[in-house]
C-alpha cells in the first residue's frame, strides 16, 4: 500500500481523507448538472471504473438544488460513494450544496474582496478584509457543521486575491499564504474538516507551492490532508506525463491524500491514469533511494525493467516485484514519475532510456515530453485545456485536437483552450493566448489575459488565432 504521511483526518461520507488512510481517487463530471439522467449515468461510469469520490459542478442555485435528485438516484442504484459540489462564485449555492453532498469545494479568491486594481494594503486594511472573509464563511461553516460536510479550500494560482498578489506577487508563496489564511479563519470559526489543494497548470509551481504549504503546516503543528492535481493538463500522452510528474512526484514523497487527474477527455479516462500514478508512486516508495534515483532505465518488452543505480550497478527490478511494467502506458507513467521528480529537484541531464519495450522514436518522445512537462526544455507548444464541466460552451475535445494540430511547433508559447468565459480567463492566467467558447458557436480570443477578439464564428476562429500569432503582438 502507498505510504502517505499521516494528517488530521477528514471524514467525507463513507470515506476518510488523510489520517493514515489510503490515497483516495476522485474525478469530476462534465455533464450539465441540470441533466439528472446524464449526470447520474456519468457518476455510475466513474464509480464503476474505480473512482471513489465524484465532483459535480454547482455554479448556481438550480444546479445546487438538483444535487439532491442526483444523489437520491445514485443511492437508489446502490452507488453511495461521496459527492462533492464544485462551487464557483455564488455563496448561496455553497450553502444549498453543503446541506446535500458530503463535501464542497470553494475557491478562496471568491470570498475575498474584489478590489479591481488596488495594489497597496495597510495592515489594518488586511485585517479588516480577513474579518469580512470570516463573516462570509460563517454561515457556510454552520451548515457544514450541521450536516457533517467537509470543505476543500481550492487555491488556484489563476484566481488569487489582489491583496495577496500585491504582497507576494503571483507566486507559490502567495498560494501558500492564501491557504494558511483560510485555514486560520476556519480554525477561528472552530471548523477543521478541511482538505487543501494548490492548483496551477504549471507543474513546477504547484509542486513548489504544495511542498511549501506542507512544510508550513508541519511547523504550525496541524497538517491538513492535501488534494493533489495539475489543472488544465489537456489531453493525450502529454496530459498523462504532466499529471504523472505533478501528482506522482509528491505521492512518492508521501505528500497527497486524494488525487484527481484532470483530462480534457471522457472523465472515466482519468481513473486508470490516477490508479497507475498511485501504483507507480507506491512502487518507487518500495525502492532503495540509490536505485529510485538512477538516471538510466532499461525496459524489456517482456515486462522486465532494469535500472542502473547511482553507483552504476544494474538491478533487475523484476526480482523485487514481477512484471511491474505491464504495458507501455504504465511504463510511460512510471518513467515520468521517477524522472520528473528528479527534474523538479534540479536534476537536468543524464537520463537514458534503454531496452526494447519502446522504439527509439518513442524513447526520444517520452524523454522530450518529460523535460517539456517539467518545464526544463521546450520543443513544442505548451497547451493547457480545462477538463470541461457543465458550463462548457462547445465540443472542447474536438476543438483542442484542432488547435493542437494547427499550432504544434511554437516552443516557449502557451496556448489555452477553455470551455467557458466565466472561469476560463482566470484559470488560464499564465497563457500567452486563450481560445474560449462563449456560446452559440462563437469563440473569444485572449492575449496575455486580455480579450482581443470576441464572438468569432467557430469556423473562423483558428484563422483569427493564426493571424494574432503571426503578428506576435505583445509577446
Ligand atoms: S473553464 Fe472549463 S472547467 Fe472551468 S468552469 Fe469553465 S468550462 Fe468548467
Amino acid at each position: 500500500m502507498i505510504y502517505a504521511a499521516a494528517t488530521h483526518p477528514v471524514r467525507v461520507g463513507n470515506l476518510v481523507i488523510g489520517g493514515s488512510h489510503p490515497v483516495v481517487i476522485q474525478s469530476m463530471t462534465n455533464t450539465d448538472t441540470l441533466d439528472t439522467a446524464a449526470t447520474v449515468a456519468q457518476c455510475q461510469r466513474l464509480f464503476d471504473a474505480g473512482c471513489q469520490m465524484v465532483r459535480i459542478t454547482a455554479p448556481g442555485l438550480k444546479e445546487a438544488r438538483n444535487l439532491e435528485d442526483i444523489k437520491n438516484q445514485l443511492h437508489q442504484k446502490g452507488y453511495t460513494g461521496p459527492l462533492v459540489a464544485d462551487i464557483h462564485f455564488l455563496p448561496e449555492a455553497a450553502l444549498m450544496a453543503a446541506s446535500i453532498v458530503e463535501k464542497i469545494r470553494i475557491n478562496p479568491g471568491n470570498y475575498c474582496d474584489r478590489n479591481r486594481g488596488k495594489t497597496e494594503f495597510s495592515p489594518a486594511e488586511q485585517a479588516a478584509e480577513r474579518e469580512r472573509i470570516a463573516e462570509r464563511l460563517s454561515p457556510l461553516v454552520e451548515v457544514c457543521r450541521q450536516h457533517g460536510t467537509a470543505i476543500r479550500v481550492g487555491v488556484n494560482q489563476g484566481s488569487l486575491s489582489e491583496r495577496l498578489v500585491s504582497l507576494y506577487g503571483n507566486t507559490p508563496r502567495a498560494m501558500v499564504e492564501s491557504a494558511l489564511e483560510f485555514i486560520g479563519i476556519f480554525e477561528k470559526l472552530r471548523f477543521d474538516q478541511l482538505v487543501i489543494s494548490m492548483k496551477s497548470s504549471r507543474v513546477q509551481l504547484m509542486n513548489q507551492a504544495t511542498r511549501m504549504l506542507w512544510d508550513r503546516m508541519r511547523q504550525n503543528g496541524k497538517i491538513y490532508p492535501l488534494h493533489i492535481g495539475v489543472t488544465e493538463a489537456g489531453d493525450g500522452e502529454d496530459a498523462r506525463v504532466i499529471s504523472a510528474i505533478g501528482i506522482g512526484s509528491l505521492l512518492t514523497d508521501g505528500i497527497g491524500h486524494t488525487i484527481r487527474v484532470s483530462l480534457t477527455e471522457a472523465p472515466e479516462n482519468e481513473v486508470p491514469v490516477a490508479q497507475s500514478i498511485v501504483q507507480a508512486a507506491e512502487y518507487l516508495q518500495s525502492m532503495p533511494e540509490t536505485e529510485r534515483d538512477g538516471l538510466v532505465i532499461r525496459y524489456a518488452a517482456q515486462g522486465k525493467m532494469l535500472a542502473e543505480a547511482k553507483d552504476g550497478t544494474v538491478q533487475e527490478e523484476t526480482n523485487r516485484e514481477a512484471n511491474i511494467v505491464k504495458n507501455k502506458e504504465f511504463a510511460r507513467i512510471l518513467t515520468a514519475v521517477r524522472w520528473g521528480r528528479l527534474m523538479l529537484r534540479g536534476q537536468k541531464e543524464g537520463f537514458r532510456l534503454e531496452g526494447d519495450l519502446f522504439s527509439e522514436e518513442e524513447k526520444k518522445r517520452l524523454i522530450d515530453d518529460i523535460f517539456h512537462a517539467a518545464g526544463l526544455r521546450s520543443h513544442k507548444t505548451r497547451f493547457i485545456a480545462c477538463p470541461s464541466c457543465g458550463r462548457t460552451k462547445y465540443d472542447i475535445q474536438s476543438v483542442l485536437a484542432q488547435v493542437k494540430a494547427r499550432f504544434p511547433n511554437y516552443p516557449n508559447l502557451t496556448l489555452a483552450v477553455m470551455g467557458c468565459i466565466v472561469n476560463g480567463p482566470g484559470e488560464m492566467a499564465d497563457a500567452d493566448y486563450g481560445y474560449i467558447g462563449c456560446g452559440n458557436g462563437q469563440v473569444n480570443l485572449y492575449r496575455k489575459g486580455k480579450l482581443v477578439k470576441s464572438h468569432i464564428p467557430e469556423d473562423k476562429a483558428l484563422d483569427e488565432l493564426e493571424a494574432l500569432l503571426s503578428l506576435g503582438e505583445g509577446l
